[in-house]
């Protein structure tokens, strides 16, 4: 098969490895220096650190912050090579992928594409929801916020001008938490002195759950100390409240109830994106691939698949799969890489080292093996864990000057509405 990437040509077994998110990048780092030569590809150029998403949603920190070009991190590594592309196929028998550039073979191929946002199958909601799933997505959230109070302001209609400031946030995992604590904060501190002439009472913040609790993947307390936080923060919190519909405009909701408000923004839901090639008994409902403890897909020949993507389906601790975290990912990575580099078969196992989550200044929860605490100190834990794991040592200096700026001030100072340039129509 013709090679279409410009790859040094060599001896050497090629591990191709699609996604530089958490686990894909983790893997790469990983065979440094091996005897494998390693594709990586991406159909972005740069890693994204999404947890921080939500802060560049609400104009706490640059996008470039959290994101890191990858080929940085490949510079002096001879073994390594990034190609961005996007995978469009795969042939697990005669062993090569199809990309938007072309073929590519590989002796070893690791799918690491991570999950995108699952609407279920509401085309309204993909219409007009916003999802926060790419730093591209948290730009437009940041930039549709903004544009709201540019136009609210514009009008004395008080319906209109509450329809505009107004935020419904739908999901009460880590994300819609996050956000919603955030605007609210937004709204207390910062948006009052940028405009004005804005009556905030109109301001409503709304965030909707389906289940009968906030933060599903952690403990019934961190749950109800959310709830507590985020009512401190006077964001209207409705549990068993599944959103049936929305225009654009109008939230529909059970038994008839409705909600206005421009900015609907959607964390309810993730599904892995469907790959041509990979067979149908492989795919489980949740749009996850099922791999076997060594993260295989079982039959097919050196083909793996690890991080939110994949799930483990043989171990009994994680019925239904493990937790879609960075934490997983990373461990997975690592697991693999050691199976590739040994040629051994060590089963995957998931090292818990807890979970936590921010709601705003000062108020966060955090549930760590045997003790489960929140506020303050859980607050400085949630900015100490996530500024170690930003990849860049220049991205944690300015995440940390942002932040430092930021808690002294009760500001932020990037409410900037930079749009995509699009280029007029030639007369
Ligand atoms: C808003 C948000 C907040 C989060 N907060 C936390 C948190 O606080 N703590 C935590 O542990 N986890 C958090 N997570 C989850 C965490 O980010 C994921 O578990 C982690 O990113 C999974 O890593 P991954 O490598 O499997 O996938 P990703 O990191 O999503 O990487 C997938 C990569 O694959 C690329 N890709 C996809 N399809 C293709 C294709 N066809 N061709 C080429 N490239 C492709 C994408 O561009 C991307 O770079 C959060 C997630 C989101 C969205």
């Amino acid at each position: 098969m013709k090679n279409s990437f410009n790859l040094p040509q060599n001896k050497k077994k090629r591990v191709v490895i699609i996604g530089a998110g958490f686990a894909g990048l983790k893997l790469a780092r990983k065979l440094i220096n091996s005897p494998f030569q390693v594709v990586v590809m991406d159909k972005q150029n740069f890693h994204q650190f999404q947890p921080l998403f939500y802060q560049v949603a609400t104009s706490g920190i640059e996008p470039s912050s959290i994101s890191f070009p990858v080929r940085k991190i490949f510079q002096k590594h001879s073994n390594l090579h990034f190609r961005q592309t996007e995978l469009l196929n795969i042939d697990h028998e005669q062993k090569y992928v199809i990309t938007s550039n072309g073929p590519l073979s590989y002796d070893y191929l690791v799918i690491a594409t991570g999950v995108t946002t699952n609407y279920f199958g509401s085309d309204n909601l993909e219409k007009y929801g916003l999802p926060m799933k790419t730093t591209a997505e948290a730009i437009n959230l940041r930039n549709r916020i903004l544009s709201s109070f540019e136009k609210a302001i514009l009008t004395d209609d008080a319906d209109k001008q509450s329809k505009l400031m107004s935020v419904v946030v739908v999901g009460g995992g880590p994300t819609g938490v996050e956000l919603s604590g955030a605007i609210a904060e937004m709204r207390r501190y910062v948006l009052p002195k940028d405009y004005p002439e804005l009556d905030f009472s109109r301001m409503k913040i709304y965030l909707y759950e389906a289940s009968d609790r906030l933060l599903n993947g952690m403990s019934v307390e961190a749950g109800n100390k959310a709830l507590y936080f985020l009512k401190e923060l006077g964001v209207e919190v409705h549990l068993k409240t599944p959103i049936v519909d929305y225009n654009g405009d109008k939230v529909s909701l059970p038994d008839n109830k409705v909600k206005y408000a421009r900015n609907l923004l959607w964390t309810a839901g993730v599904k892995g994106r469907f790959i041509n090639g990979i067979p149908n008994e492989f795919w489980m409902r949740s749009g996850r691939i099922k791999v076997d403890s060594f993260n295989q897909l079982e039959g097919l020949h050196n083909v793996y698949a690890i991080g939110d993507i994949s799930c483990i389906s043989d171990d009994t601790e994680f019925e239904n799969g493990h937790p879609q975290v960075a934490q997983v990912a990373i461990q997975q990575a690592d697991n693999l890489a050691r199976n590739i580099l040994k040629g051994n078969k060590k089963k995957f196992k998931y090292k818990d080292k807890g979970s936590l989550a921010t709601i705003g200044r000062n108020m966060a929860v955090a549930d760590l093996p045997g003790v489960k605490f929140s506020g303050v100190f859980a607050w400085f834990l949630w900015l100490f864990v996530h500024l170690m794991a930003i990849v860049g040592v220049k991205n944690r200096f300015f995440i940390f000057v942002n932040w430092a700026q930021s808690y002294f001030s009760r500001d932020q100072s990037l409410r900037v509405l930079i749009q995509p340039y699009i280029r007029k129509k030639s007369v």
